[in-house]
Parts: structure tokens; sequence; C-alpha cells
């Protein structure tokens, strides 16, 4: 921006009624440069161009998750920090093609499959993923009549009638919720539980529609979890058009059978790494303000919005006080957190060492919810106490981001530093809009193409300010 011109859009917003007696008038202006540097000088975009397109999808433990702990190190060490380390975890190995079952099946098929078999010549076939951390069926699939269902209460009601079957979650979120997240929240059980909920009464496996509001051709997969080891089922997501068409068949042809073949299978845990960069601080080295996103990913895609874009907005934040050769009072520190996505292992990992290490873990910020227009900013409030830390700091810090237009509010923040929230550590999540979120998550689709450069960037920014804020002013 002309200088004229930023200097007086500087006065413009120190001088309006709602800020003036409220703001710092040299906050305001660093706060405008952070947002100005992000907007022009940012490598958040360019690095996620990169690891998407040169490096993909990053399961943990597999060779491209890997990769990117080498990648982001090394861009972390191009931005001059005073520090950056890797920091070893053990992390789950799941693969979606276990190489040793792959075989030609009866409908020509080599991969996964899940086909609905009217009758000996008519096949429709489906598209599906399997959920992360289930069994396969190996070469050897099930074939077995398939029972829809929308809850485990109806489950639970239908009891021993489904031993044998198929178990057919067909539960879509619910569109009138406004923030996505909250009917995310509401139906993704089914995914996380639904294998075992169905194992208890005897079902062979199940199917879960795709936890999106968008209907499309691709399935959505994400984390299952087995109650009891000892009932393991298969279980896989179909897409939302997927999802109508089986609905439609099961009742034309309640006795049709459903052919399910995957070939997934969970392997030894392997080494991975936490990817960190810190500037130390001035005047309290030991007290840690953290921001972070997961660097693991889903493999249908490249993991841009989920969550290569947190990563990279994180690394940004730093890059920022770099660049504005920002001496921080605290030690600011960016976290790429491994093992997100299908067992919290780096998360557990880096709250075990900030005891360790006997560090203090001031402020954790993470971003999780993709990079789109930021909306403001969710804190963790327990109790009393936590009502007015909040309190505090929505009287003190919101004023600054009212040129932003971002909103400060009590809720959760993120599941990577949710681990430090016995220790104490003020825990706030980074919200982004969240209407197109569900179109991209763990899909397919979830590419570059889906990351505005210029939202990933507002994000950055807004990340960076509110961290300047908490590091000067306290909190
Ligand atoms: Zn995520």
């Amino acid at each position: 921006m002309h200088r004229f011109l930023f200097s007086l859009s500087i006065a413009l917003i120190a001088s309006s009624p709602i800020t003036a007696q409220k703001t710092n008038p040299e906050d305001v202006a660093f706060i405008k440069q952070l947002y100005n540097k992000a907007l022009t000088e940012s490598s958040a975009y360019p690095w996620l161009y990169d690891m998407c397109t040169k490096i993909g999808g990053r399961m943990s433990g597999s060779q491209q998750a890997a990769d990117a702990v080498i990648y982001t190190k090394s861009m972390l060490d191009t931005i001059h920090l005073s520090n950056v380390y890797l920091q070893s975890c053990m992390v789950p190995h799941w693969v979606r093609n276990n190489s040793k079952d792959k075989e030609v099946n009866e409908h020509g098929r080599t991969g996964d499959d899940l086909t609905f078999m009217i009758n000996s010549k008519t096949n429709i076939s489906l598209d599906i993923l399997s959920l992360g951390n289930s069994v396969g069926t190996g070469a050897k699939a099930i074939q077995a009549q398939v029972i829809e269902v929308d809850s485990f209460k109806q489950l639970e009601k239908l009891g021993s009638k489904v031993k044998g079957k198929i178990v057919f979650f067909n539960h879509p979120m619910d569109p009138t919720q406004i923030n996505t997240f909250s009917a995310y929240g509401e139906a993704v059980s089914r995914r996380v539980y639904g294998a075992s909920e169905a194992a208890k009464y005897g079902a062979l496996a199940v199917v879960v529609r795709s936890m999106t509001n968008k209907l499309d051709d691709y399935p959505h997969t994400g984390v299952m979890i087995y109650k009891d080891s000892s009932l393991k089922i298969p279980a896989v997501a179909i897409s939302t058009n997927g999802a109508e068409k089986l609905s439609e068949l099961i009742k034309k042809y309640p006795e049709s059978k459903l052919y399910y073949r995957t070939l997934c299978a969970m392997l030894p845990d392997v080494e991975s790494y936490n990817v960190v960069g810190e500037i130390k601080g001035s005047e309290f080295p030991n007290e840690i303000i953290t921001v972070g996103g997961h660097l693991d990913s889903w493999d249908p895609a490249q993991g841009a919005q989920d969550d290569g874009a947190g990563c990279m907005q994180s690394m940004g934040v730093l890059q920022l006080f770099a660049k504005m050769g920002y001496k921080p009072k605290h030690t600011i520190r960016c976290v790429l957190f491994m093992n997100e996505e299908n067992g919290g292992a780096g998360g557990r990992k880096y709250a075990q060492e900030v005891l360790r290490k006997g560090e203090k873990q001031i402020v954790a910020i993470e971003s999780d919810e993709g990079g789109f227009t930021p909306r403001g900013f969710s804190f963790e409030a327990e109790g009393a106490e936590g009502d007015a830390r909040f309190a505090s700091l929505e009287q003190k810090l919101l004023p600054y981001f009212e040129p932003y237009r971002l909103y400060f509010k009590k809720g959760g923040s993120g599941s990577d530093i949710g681990p430090l929230r016995d220790q104490k550590t003020l825990l706030i999540g980074f919200v982004p809009d969240s209407q197109r979120y569900f179109d991209y998550h763990h899909a397919s689709t979830d590419t570059i193409e889906a990351v505005s450069k210029r939202e990933l960037e507002l994000g950055t920014a807004a990340m960076a300010s509110l961290i300047y804020l908490l590091d000067k002013k306290g909190f």
C-alpha cells in the first residue's frame, strides 16, 4: 500500500468512536502491518501448493507423511527462527490397500468393491472408501443382505435381526445447523462407533453415509474406533449419492445381497515426528505460546484444507514475526502435529514433552477447521475462573479485531492441543467460516484448488495478531 494511504487508514481506525478509547494506536498499527505483510509477502500459500502437489495425502506412517516432515522442517529452516527441530513419536500405520490381498474379483475389480447384486446379470457398483483403522475383508468378500438404519437406537430395536447382515447407517448431516461442525458432531458417532455397535448384534460389516451436506459421488473417509478389540468388523463410507441410491435399492429389492470387499489393514506402529519451530522469548523464554495444525491427512486427496492449511498458517505466523523483526517476550512456537486423524499420538507426545522439559505452556492456538475466511476465535473457558478470563480477554483484545470483523466466543479449541488442558493452558481454536468445509473434508476433493490464497493469508494474519496481543499484553 502507498505510504500516505497506509497512515491515513491507521488514523481512521484509531479515531473511530468504537476503538478510540479501547485500543493503543501503536498496536493497531502493528496489527495492520501484520495483515499487510500476510497479504503481500506470506509464503503460506506457495508452501501449501508445494506440499499438496508434490507430496499429496499424508497418512500417518506413510512415505508421504515422512516426506512432509522433511519438507516443512526445511521450509521452517529458511525463515531464520531461533530453533527448528523434530519431536519423535510412534504412530499407527493403517493402509488402504494391503498389497498381499490384491486380486481381481468376479466384477473385474482389483481394489475395494461394494456392489448391490440385483440378480446374476444386474449389479450396481457404489462409491466407497474404507474408514481409517478398519479391518478389511481381505480377498474373500462378504456377501450378505443389507439393513438400513438411521441411529443406534433403531439398531438396538432391531437387535438380533441384523445378525449375519450388513448394517447401513444412512443418517444425513442436519442442513439446518448454521455451524456445520455442530451437524458433524451430531452425525459422526455412526462413523466412529457404528461398526462396534453393529458387531454387538452379530452384523458382518457396516456402510456409513458420508459426513457432508453436499450430494455428490465422493465418499468421505475418517477415523473409526473399535470399542471391543475382539469384535472387529469392516467399515466403509459411501458417497451421499451412493447412500441415496443404496437406500432406494434396498426398498425395491430387500432380498438382494450386497457384495463387500475391502483390502485395508493395520500394520505395526512406526516412528514419525511433530515438526517444531520457535522464536525464543526475550523476557520469558520458558513460557510458551504455541500455534499449530496437524501435518498428517487422509489419503484420498492432498489434505489441503484438512489440515495443510492450518500447518502453513502456523508456519506463516512465525514467518510474519521474523519478517517484522518482532522480539516476543514469550517463546512463540509453531507445532505441526503428527497423527491427529487416526490416533492423536503427536498431540499427546507434545504435551508430555512440555512437562518433561519443565516448560510453561501458557497459550495454544490450533487451526484445524480449514483455511476459509476468518470469523474469529473460540476460547475454552471452564467454570467461573474461565468465564472471568474470557470476559477480560474480550474486553481488552476484541476491539483490535473490529476492523477485521472477527468475534470471540467460548467453545472448543483443537484436538492436538487438547492434551494441554491439564496444564491450565489457555486453549484457543481459530474459527474460519464453516459452510464449505465438509464439502471437502476427508474426500478426494480436498485439493489445493479448494483453498483460496487470500482466505488462507487472512487466517495467518488473524492468528499472528492474536498472538502478538497475548504476548504483549498478557491475559
Ligand atoms: Zn483436521
